[in-house]
């Protein structure tokens, strides 16, 4: 049999993890071509994961491995929808994953949403590692008031929480964008308040993110005895080993006294509700109604609201309430859900196109999720083309692929390209001995990448 050719868009953890699914197939051999957006791959794993989690990040070590495969190549700085069109694809290849992730945010749909102040958590999560969407967001005017509010009680809500106030100084051992460092150390927040619609029991963050608030240099965090009274030790530990691992932290954590030399407080509020964010040209409060709980006809706890209303003063709001997918020109989409719509991970209505990670399920689960996500759908793409009849390709296809890819975007970053910016990017971060010092806008990261040194030792990756 000839060998396959696939293409896999998008360069995340999802994405490699469908090339790793792909390469690993023996006969027939397949090409993977990973075409990305950005001139940097990896995705959440470089803009995503906070700063000061580095060993979430070395997965990027497996990533390398992938890429190191004499079948794969990368195609960074090209972009779908402008550069290349998916039916172009599906003609030229024969499967295409797409592996887009989820870039949006989900509103609240409460009024003053669009304040100035009022900040989506992927506009600051991707402030802070230097995504280049994101460098111009204008985080310093937010904080300069005293408190910051993160509405969601998952990990996200709990990454941000802790870097807006973590010591900024122990930021500067970490690959953080360098724009952030000067303006967190200047950061005036002395309280950020985290609010989560359900309760303690309902909570959607890990024990190990919770534990880790407490242990933070100088921050107190408080939650309030009342919130974890209704919840019983049965009621925890029936709810599964996570959360009875959370209760026990919330326990921890509403017992303790307020540290006489805290700097600053994170406070865990359940059971509220944003209903309105104030404010003239920009965010001066927020005002929360309290709910309670009840269980709907499905079993799935319920937040209703009491009406009773709370305001409070805050100059920095940020949604953390989860992400969503974006429309994918001439792919369907499933507005509800914010997904492509799929079965088994083909795409609905399509032959050979296939879904895989976030824009496959939705934005959940950790970063080793995706390698269950995307060999399911590699599954079932090897069953479709293993009985599909394909159409015979010239001996040089490999070849041509690559110069019409070359012929739609001159500019684009191939995988060795992409590899003297990560050095050039550790050698930065050595003197301080941090991991990297991130480049953050295209231009820079195009300068470095096609620098001289940049260019391809081998053709392999680019012919
Ligand atoms: P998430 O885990 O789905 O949490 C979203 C939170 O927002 C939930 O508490 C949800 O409450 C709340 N929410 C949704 N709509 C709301 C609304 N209209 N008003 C108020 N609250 C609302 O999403 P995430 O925090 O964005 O994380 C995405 C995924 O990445 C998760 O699987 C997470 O574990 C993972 N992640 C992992 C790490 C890590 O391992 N360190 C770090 C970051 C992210 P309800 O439950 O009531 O809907």
């Amino acid at each position: 049999m000839r060998p396959l050719y696939v293409a896999v868009v998008g360069s995340g953890p999802s994405g490699f993890y469908a090339a790793a699914a792909l390469l690993k197939q023996r006969e027939p051999a397949i090409h993977v071509d990973v075409l990305e957006r950005l001139p940097t791959p990896w995705g959440l794993v470089r803009f995503g994961v906070a700063p000061d989690h580095p060993k979430i990040k070395s997965v990027s070590a497996v990533f390398d491995k992938t890429a190191a495969h004499e079948r794969f190549r990368f195609f960074g700085n090209i972009e779908l929808g402008r550069d290349v069109e998916a039916a172009e694809l599906a003609a030229r290849y024969d499967a295409v994953v797409y592996a887009l992730g989820a870039p949006a945010d989900k509103r609240l749909g409460v009024p003053g949403e669009h304040l100035a102040g009022s900040v989506a958590a992927g506009d600051l999560v991707g402030w802070y590692n230097g995504h280049p969407d994101h460098t111009g967001v204008p985080v310093a005017e937010y904080l300069t008031a005293r408190r910051a509010v993160v509405i969601g009680n998952g990990n996200v809500a709990l990454d941000i929480a802790r870097m807006l106030a973590m010591p900024a100084q122990e930021l500067r051992a970490t690959d953080i964008a360098d724009h952030a460092i000067p303006v967190l150390e200047r950061s005036s927040i002395t309280e950020v308040v985290v609010v989560g619609r359900r309760g303690p029991l309902q909570a959607a963050f890990t024990p190990a993110e919770l534990r880790e608030l407490g242990a933070l240099d100088g921050v107190d965090v408080r939650v309030d005895p009342a919130d974890l009274e209704a919840v019983s030790d049965a009621d925890a530990e029936a709810a599964g080993s996570t959360v009875a691992l959370n209760i026990a932290a919330l326990r921890e954590f509403a017992r303790r006294e307020p540290a006489p030399s805290a700097r600053r407080t994170i406070t865990l509020r359940f059971c509220s509700s944003p209903v309105e964010l104030r404010g003239d040209d920009r965010v001066r409060s927020i005002v929360l109604e309290r709910n309670a709980l009840h269980t709907g006809e499905d079993g799935r706890v319920l937040a209703e609201p009491t009406g009773d209303r709370e305001e409070l003063a805050a100059g920095l709001v940020i949604r953390a309430v989860g992400y969503r997918g974006i429309p994918c020109p001439g792919l369907p989409f499933d507005e509800r859900r914010g997904v492509i719509p799929h079965v088994d991970g083909r795409i609905e209505g399509r032959r050979h196109e296939y879904v895989s990670g976030w824009i496959k399920r939705g934005p959940s689960g950790i970063i080793g999720t995706n390698k269950k996500c995307a060999g399911d759908t590699v599954k079932t793409l090897l069953a479709d083309l293993a009985s599909a009849e394909l159409p015979a390709r010239d001996p040089d296809h490999h070849r041509h692929l690559a110069e019409w890819i070359r012929s739609r975007r001159p500019g684009l970053v191939t995988y060795d390209q992409w590899q003297v910016v990560d050095a050039h990017e550790r050698a930065l971060g050595e003197p301080a001995g941090r991991p990297r010092v991130k480049l953050c806008s295209i231009p820079e990261l195009l300068r470095v990448a096609h620098s001289r040194a940049g260019q391809p030792t081998t053709g392999r990756k680019t012919t």
